[in-house]
């Protein structure tokens, strides 16, 4: 078992300086057991970064978006009333984070005493330290990952991404990039349940990120990554400014560059339609309409 002063070390020796605010994607299982668990690692994170620093984890909740947008598997079509007519609302205060996918890390933070979240119903973030409350309160609900969002103010405060033992295909800051670089598919909506019996179309709607994976040669090659591990897991470090920078200019490169090649991803074939306007469009999936353009 990890001792939290081990990880501490560890956590030290990937360069993250005391003070940082760090947007963190964790996975418990490849890091081995840690002393007092998720709130262990919580607890070596307070013990690298001191008081001034801010601890940051995605708290997404996607049962909030409408089931007939759901996918990977799609909603059994008899089954999309039952689910929208669920008692359930979101509330900041109180609703978990959407488990196992979020992992175990994202939910011990949101339910950590001194954690703030944000109020995306889907899209939300939670943070533990010094910048916390600066961070997290009055985020958009529109475009809920570009401008103003939590991955914006951690941009705002020069702040890290730190991935442990899970890969760029969940670094939720490169979303950013994307609204930023204006990748014509980043104007797609989504129906967002803000109440009973309420829903609402919500602009920017961030989808596949499969596509993400290809920006991992390129961040290597620039020297923008520094390695280590945390536990046993490998773990990556980098600035999110230059990831975000370097997402730019793959976009404007090809608008297509953070799209994923799977012919099967409903996500990534309708985003095609907006880049290529030429090409057909697919069958109506009943999953997320487009806008913009
Ligand atoms: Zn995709």
């Amino acid at each position: 078992m990890w001792s939290v002063d081990r990880i501490a070390a560890d956590i030290a020796e990937i360069g993250l300086p005391a003070g940082a605010v760090v947007l963190t994607h964790v996975s418990m299982r490849s890091i081995g057991q840690i002393e007092g668990g998720a709130s262990g690692l919580i607890e070596a994170f307070q013990r690298a970064l001191g008081s001034e620093a801010t601890l940051v984890a995605p708290a997404f909740t996607p049962q909030f978006r409408d089931p007939a947008e759901w996918n990977e598997p799609p909603t059994d079509p008899e089954e999309i009333e039952t689910i929208r007519n669920r008692p359930e609302c979101f509330e900041a205060a109180s609703s978990p984070v959407a488990l196992p996918s979020m992992g175990i890390f994202a939910e011990v933070v949101r339910n950590h005493p001194k954690a703030w979240r944000s109020e995306h119903p889907w899209l939300s973030f939670s943070a533990i330290g010094s910048s916390a409350e600066k961070l997290m309160k009055g985020t958009p609900f529109h475009y809920p990952l570009g401008s103003e969002s939590v991955p914006a103010r951690i941009h705002d405060q020069n702040g890290y991404v730190l991935l442990i033992g899970v890969g760029q295909d969940v670094n939720v800051s490169i979303h950013l990039a994307e609204v930023w670089g204006d990748v014509p598919y980043a104007h797609r909506s989504a129906r967002i349940r803000t109440g009973m019996d309420h829903w609402t179309p919500m602009q920017g709607s961030p989808e596949c990120r499969d596509g993400f994976l290809k920006m991992e040669p390129v961040l290597r090659q620039a020297r923008l990554l520094q390695r280590g591990y945390i536990g046993n897991a490998p773990a990556l470090l980098m600035r999110q400014r230059e990831l975000i920078s370097m997402g730019i200019a793959m976009v404007r490169g090809s608008a297509e560059a953070l799209l994923c090649s799977s012919s099967t991803c409903v996500h990534c074939v309708r985003a095609r339609q907006f880049t290529k306007p030429s090409l057909a469009l697919p069958p109506d999936t009943g999953l997320s309409s487009m806008h913009g353009n």
